[in-house]
């Protein structure tokens, strides 16, 4: 729907799986020490040195997490590797290497799993990540990726959802809310599609939520900005599922409650005009909506001071003892318990 797609289609069953695997994967070249054995033989090999070895892994099915009709095969690939990295970083670790297990129909064509890894290949190469190994197998199903990202950290450097206490001040980076209305966006398109083929959509005025959606980011800056600013958050976890879950998760963790300030939280200009349009309450896009991969850390108050008026990251709250619960402080000035209403794939 978005772009012309390739015209050229050489079928999987031409090359076997040895020659697609191969084929798919003979570009990528390892840059980190800790890869000592990558793809071509039973299993990778991976040397830390002592470190921690931090490890995450996403399952990604066609239909619940993503739509081809809308979805560049690339920007899936891009997106499949982005959305573990993010697990990574949420750690205060660095991402090192990743596996990419993929599961097609026969009936896709050797361009389009080429497609999908330019985009794999684009995303190791921005976070500067090591391929080294996956599976590939059949599917009747529809499109199935399974990535596993491994990173790396300092024991001491580690931080888990379990540490805020009482007091620590809860931080964002960059906006929320935008990748869910690129999706409202979309899925409004294909519907307009679905009835006038010939009808091309005008995304402009939406490119930056649409590019929240289609092509997002891990937040690797935000781990590097809070080393160099000499901030390790007490707790920190990923906003893929929206922004309550995410509080929630963090305060049942650590055993803690928070206050969460709605006209603190960040909202892009586009994500204000959307919502409107689309007749949505802007908070609770921001609150459910996910996708968005930014960063939720608390710190400690004596913190404050080194992150004061970053553009890159916002207070929103504060946490409290777990007897106070989670609350969301409105405009209005009412508070109201945060109930999670996550994204939830067996919900959707
Ligand atoms: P095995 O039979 O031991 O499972 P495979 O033939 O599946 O081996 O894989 C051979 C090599 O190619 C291994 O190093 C594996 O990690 C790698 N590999 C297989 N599929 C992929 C893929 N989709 N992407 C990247 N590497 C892959
Ligand atoms: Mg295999």
């Amino acid at each position: 729907m978005l772009e012309d797609k390739n015209p050229q289609r050489t079928t999987l069953e031409n090359l076997g799986e040895f020659g697609l695997i191969k084929h798919l994967t003979q570009n990528f070249k390892l840059n980190h020490d800790s890869s000592v054995l990558g793809i071509g033989d039973d299993a990778a090999v991976l040397d830390f040195k002592g470190k921690k070895t931090i490890i995450t892994t996403d399952m990604l099915v066609e239909g619940i997490h993503f739509d081809l009709s809308y979805m560049p095969l690339k920007h899936l690939g891009y997106k499949s590797v982005i959305v573990n990295l993010s697990d990574i970083y949420a750690m205060n670790a660095n991402a090192t290497q990743i596996t990419v297990s993929i599961a097609v129909s026969n009936r896709f064509p050797l361009e389009a799993l080429e497609e999908f890894y330019e985009g794999v290949a684009m995303a190791c190469k921005m976070y500067n990540v090591d391929l080294v190994g996956g599976d590939t197998t059949s599917s009747t199903t529809g499109m199935l990726i399974s990535i596993t990202a491994i990173g790396i950290a300092e024991e001491n450097e580690i931080v888990p959802r379990s540490g805020s206490k009482p007091n620590d001040l809860l931080v964002v980076s960059g906006d929320l809310g935008g990748a869910y209305l690129g999706l409202q966006v979309l899925e409004r398109e294909k519907e307009v599609f679905k009835v006038n083929p010939n009808n091309q959509p005008d995304l402009e005025p939406y490119s930056y939520i649409v590019e929240r959606q289609l092509k997002p980011e891990a937040r690797k800056d935000i781990v590097a900005l809070l080393q160099k600013l000499d901030v390790k958050p007490t707790a920190m976890i990923d906003i893929s599922d929206g922004l309550s879950s995410e509080i929630l998760h963090l305060c049942e963790q650590s055993s803690t409650g928070c206050n969460l300030f709605e006209d603190k939280i960040p909202l892009d200009p586009t994500v204000m005009s959307t919502s409107e349009e689309f007749k949505m309450d802007v908070t609770t896009i921001a609150l459910s909506g996910g996708e968005d991969y930014e960063l939720l850390f608390t710190i400690d108050q004596s913190d404050f001071p080194k992150i004061k008026g970053n553009p890159n990251l916002t207070v929103i709250g504060h946490i409290t003892d777990k007897g106070e619960g989670a609350h969301l402080i409105t405009r209005g000035d009412t508070k109201i318990p945060v109930s999670a209403q996550g994204w939830n794939s067996f919900n959707p």
